[in-house]
């Protein structure tokens, strides 16, 4: 749980998100099996409660405007009550019908059109008979009546957060980033390109783990892709992140003939451009589009890394005690009192501090408080000024006192603590591709590295026609230079 009202920082931040339980899905419970009670409180809140503050020493009134519950698109399924991702109607916002097999697919105008929207009002209806057997009118195209269980409404466990009136499934369920492109498209294309493309193709297969390999040494990509490719099966979110970012570059440029790829390119260097947009620098746009890849992942690491100390027996305990423990430490260093085995009320006081002086060591540290993890970026969109730039890292700089305004900024490569010059092209393959090309200005020109700043840090890994690929598919780099494009200066 966390606090929606705090700035997006202190949000995040390890110590203000609180650990309410993990449920081992046996015996019929599960996750959602807190929804009844949950609702019940919140309700309660809705309406304001008188709650003791101890930081202020007395009673306060409290309100809660709103709920926000993250989840992943398994889970925006479960929270809807709706059948599996993978049913025949899977969206919660619409009735689209999906099929299992590939004969008499529906033309694509069918797939990515408006289809009759599934609203709250059919959610009600859902769940006004308990075997979800109610019928929803007006989705039929046939003429033929459909029941919710038709329409894949299934589990009924969170039906109680349909008497919050604000809540709609229909629409509190966003689109959410990383289950979608990563984890779906992103996973689906890469699959289909090992798995059904290079498969018979070993040279192909051979040439493009090489350009992967040696991408390594790219400055412009502050993490490496460092899986083989084959092993596609065991790859997580943050793999498909750096290679949505440069298979676009690598098959537009040395597999730019190739008919066996000629394909699915065009699917990786839309894809490139679409997620060069979506994973923006977070400090500009801290949307909510972050949320899931950034701290959430970060925190299910925190999960994951304690998961490795123990011996997986019971995890959903092993979890619950470590994060109660954690809870119990905060309440005592926050101030708050607790009841002895004499059944006196005691707080906090010198022995408590002489203690933990004593035993403050990293286990305690770990095991008590939970180390608190950095506000890290792992979105390669990261905050460039702060790092030392070594040589060929190339970024648009701009002069650090210009008294011009309008001063434009310029394309260059650091080397030795100067930076050269480039100059920027496009061409039609380049325009259909994402991707800019840039030649050294052929005069020896150079710029202290000391009187620039970084305004946006570029992947110029690869070559083409023997002039430098700008690699539009790296993050923000889209971004950054689709103003350019509308204002035709490129
Ligand atoms: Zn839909």
């Amino acid at each position: 749980m966390k606090f929606a009202a705090l700035s997006y920082e202190e949000k995040s931040s390890i110590e203000n998100i609180h650990f309410l339980s993990a449920i081992p899905t046996k015996k019929g419970a599960s996750g959602m099996s807190l929804f009844p009670k949950i609702v019940e409180d919140f309700k309660r809140l809705k309406n304001r409660l008188v709650m003791f503050s101890a930081k202020d020493n007395k009673n306060v009134l409290v309100a809660s405007p709103l709920l926000w519950i993250e989840a992943d698109t398994s889970c925006h399924s479960e929270l809807c009550g709706l059948r599996a991702p993978t049913s025949m109607y899977p969206c919660c916002k619409c009735y689209v019908r999906l099929q299992r097999s590939m004969p008499n697919l529906k033309s694509s105008s069918y797939y990515t059109g408006r289809h009759t929207a599934r609203t709250k009002a059919h959610y009600l209806t859902a769940a006004s008979t308990s075997g979800r057997g109610s019928t929803i009118p007006d989705v039929s195209s046939t003429g033929n009546a459909l029941t919710a269980s038709d329409l894949c409404f299934a589990i009924r466990a969170t039906d109680a957060l349909l008497e919050l009136q604000s809540f709609d499934p229909s629409i509190d369920t966003p689109v959410e980033a990383l289950h979608n492109i990563l984890l779906g498209v992103a996973k689906y294309l890469v699959n289909d390109l090992v798995k059904v493309v290079l498969k018979k193709n070993p040279n192909q297969m051979a040439r493009l783990s090489k350009a992967l390999k040696d991408y390594e040494n790219s400055q412009g990509m502050s993490r490496k892709f460092t899986r083989e490719l084959r092993h596609y099966g065991s790859f997580l979110g943050r793999y498909y992140k750096v290679l949505l970012q440069i298979l676009p570059a690598i098959l537009v440029t040395e597999f730019a003939n190739d008919s066996i790829l000629s394909l699915i390119t065009p699917s990786f260097v839309r894809l490139g451009c679409l997620c060069s947009l979506v994973f923006v620098r977070a400090v500009r746009f801290g949307t909510a589009l972050h949320y899931e890849t950034k701290k959430d992942e970060q925190f299910n690491k925190h999960i994951r890394e304690h998961l490795m100390h123990i011996n997986r027996l019971n995890t959903s305990r092993d979890i619950c005690l470590k994060f109660a423990k954690q809870s119990a430490m905060k309440h005592i260093i926050d101030g708050g009192s607790w009841v002895s085995k004499d059944k006196m009320r005691e707080k906090y006081g010198n022995s408590t501090a002489e203690f933990l002086k004593e035993n403050f060591n990293d286990n305690v540290k770990n095991i008590l408080f939970g180390r608190s993890r950095d506000f890290a970026d792992n979105n390669d969109t990261d905050d460039i000024i702060a790092k030392a730039l070594c040589d060929n890292t190339f970024a648009v700089f701009m002069l650090k006192e210009s008294r011009d305004q309008h001063v434009r900024s310029f394309i260059g490569k650091v080397s030795s603590l100067r930076v050269e010059y480039y100059r920027v092209e496009s061409s039609p393959h380049a325009q259909v591709n994402n991707y800019l090309l840039a030649q050294r200005v052929s005069n020896d020109a150079s710029t202290p590295l000391n009187q620039l700043k970084i305004v946006c840090k570029l992947d110029m890994h690869t070559e083409f026609n023997h002039k430098l690929v700008m690699n539009l598919s790296k993050f923000g780099s889209y971004w950054f230079f689709v103003s350019l494009f509308s204002n035709r200066q490129y």
